[in-house]
């Protein structure tokens, strides 16, 4: 029986091979995403590999972005992080395989040659290119000249790249000059490092931004000069900003840290992100497991998508309202500790998100309503403490502080009826007595519910903030006249 064919048989192999020269980008990211979905819908691999050839431009600290982000999106790598640069004796060792076979060769055109072609052929209105004098050189090799390496491309014939998203897209070898494997100072380039680690690590889709297009071709002729069949490719499209033009910064947020701390969540940004060149009926909301289920690279859009902001923050409040809130609330924590408190020093945070969510389309707006639950509020509200802590609710903050002094269970409903049943022994609306507790327990006018408040703050908390406020009320009365 003949073997299954291997691309039957054998799970995909898929990578994201960023360059780190800056933040990770929200383009990026979706790639990475889409390279990722791949992998984990067909039960394959998904290697993370830094190109981080250029040294120039290449920073530890944009490696770092690259893994943190990553990691807080849950883009979990099977293999890696390889890093070119500890990589070059095998790219030299192939590199000479090349030069062997005669599939590559030294080149030793000077720069003042190379540019002077250059400007010809632009006075000609030509596309720039080399034009192989080095190719058929023979004799000894000029003194003093460090030679770069070029490709031998071949001169003719048709390079077709069947690709999963655009199509067929057929490229002549000849607008493909001789491009340089090697610079004279023995570093290999971008197009050559890309082959000799697809191959080795055995990647069997392609999946990156249409911006490399072109040089797809070219890759798929090194490779096949290696003897090698080449990857499946998908070319995905851009991202353009809300006004159709390429996304940049300054459309706003495009390092996706930032979106962690503007404070969305990791299924929003990636729910959001699937969604920008691929859809699945009409569907918008996706779980992880959705995606994983459903995601097919064949489907993405060929035309560019816009970012939606208004969409991304829909996704968020979603999502801080459905997932569970004991996910919610680790994010939550990381975004008090920025807020420079301790997590761990008040409610549970559970409890916390459950109580916040709906008011919350954001993280950090949550972290910032939720601090009066973890550190003492500075003050009082001018405005609220003259309205509702002067010495006509003393009664009232007194009677709150001797029924909460003694309330058993400390619960929700127990909080709520201490508070309705004070406000009817006074004959007063509800209102009347929630007000100033609120602004007793939390320093101003704005907090979850009352009795959610008074439950999450706990006993201590709000028996010394009443008190600090009948301080605040009797003040207020010995400086009223009479
Ligand atoms: N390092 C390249 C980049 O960041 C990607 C190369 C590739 O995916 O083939 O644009």
């Amino acid at each position: 029986m003949p073997p299954e064919p291997t691309s039957r048989a054998v799970p995909p192999r898929t990578r994201f091979a960023p360059s780190p020269t800056g933040y990770l980008h929200i383009g990026g990211v979706r790639t990475a995403l889409f390279s990722w979905l791949h992998a984990r819908r067909h039960g394959g691999v998904f290697v993370l590999r830094i190109e981080d050839t250029d040294r120039e431009r290449s920073t530890e600290a944009s490696v770092n972005v690259i893994l943190e982000g990553m990691r807080w999106l849950g883009l979990d790598w099977d293999e890696g992080p390889f890093f070119q640069t500890q990589r070059f004796d095998r790219y030299g060792e192939v590199l000479q395989r090349l030069l062997d076979a005669g599939h590559a060769y030294r080149c030793y055109c000077s720069r003042e040659r190379l540019e002077a072609l250059r400007a010809e052929q632009m006075a000609r209105k030509e596309k720039p290119r080399y034009d192989g004098r080095c190719r058929t050189r023979t004799g000894p090799p000029p003194e003093g000249v460090a030679p770069v390496v070029r490709f031998r491309n071949p001169v003719d014939g048709t390079v077709v790249v069947e690709d999963l998203i655009r199509g067929r897209v057929a490229f002549q070898n000849r607008e493909l000059d001789d491009l340089i494997l090697a610079r004279a100072d023995g570093t290999p380039t971008y197009n050559f490092t890309v082959v000799v680690d697809d191959l080795d690590m055995a990647i069997t889709h392609v999946i990156r931004g249409d911006d490399h297009l072109n040089n797809t071709p070219r890759q798929i002729n090194i490779m096949r000069a290696l003897g090698a069949e080449p990857p499946a490719y998908a070319h995905v499209p851009m991202i353009l900003g809300p006004d159709g033009k390429r996304l940049s910064k300054r459309h706003g947020a495009v390092s996706v840290l930032q979106y962690r701390d503007e404070g969305y969540l990791p299924e929003a940004v990636l729910n959001y992100l699937v969604r920008l060149g691929w859809s699945h009926g009409d569907q918008e909301v996706f779980s992880r497991e959705e995606m994983i289920e459903l995601f097919d690279v064949r489907e993405v859009n060929k035309a560019p998508s816009a970012v939606n902001p208004d969409k991304l923050l829909w996704l968020n409040q979603h999502y801080i309202k459905t997932l569970d809130p004991a996910l919610v609330a680790r994010h939550l924590a990381w975004h008090l500790e920025r807020l420079g408190l301790d997590p761990t020093g008040g409610p549970a945070l559970e409890e916390v998100v459950a109580a916040q969510r709906e008011r919350a389309k954001t993280l950090v707006e949550m972290a910032a309503n939720s601090a009066f639950l973890f550190r003492e509020p500075e003050g009082f509200d001018e405005k609220a403490a003259a309205k509702h802590l002067g010495a006509a609710q003393r009664p009232i903050l007194e009677v709150l502080r001797a029924k909460l002094a003694d309330l058993e269970p400390w619960t929700r409903e127990a909080a709520h009826a201490v508070v309705t049943g004070v406000a009817e022994d006074a004959g007063a609306k509800l209102g009347k007595v929630a007000q100033p507790l609120r602004v007793a327990l939390t320093g101003g006018t704005v907090s979850p519910p009352i009795d959610v408040t008074i439950y999450l703050l706990g006993r201590a908390r709000t028996l010394a903030r009443l008190d600090r406020a009948l301080a605040h009320a009797a003040g207020a009365g010995a400086a009223e006249p009479g």
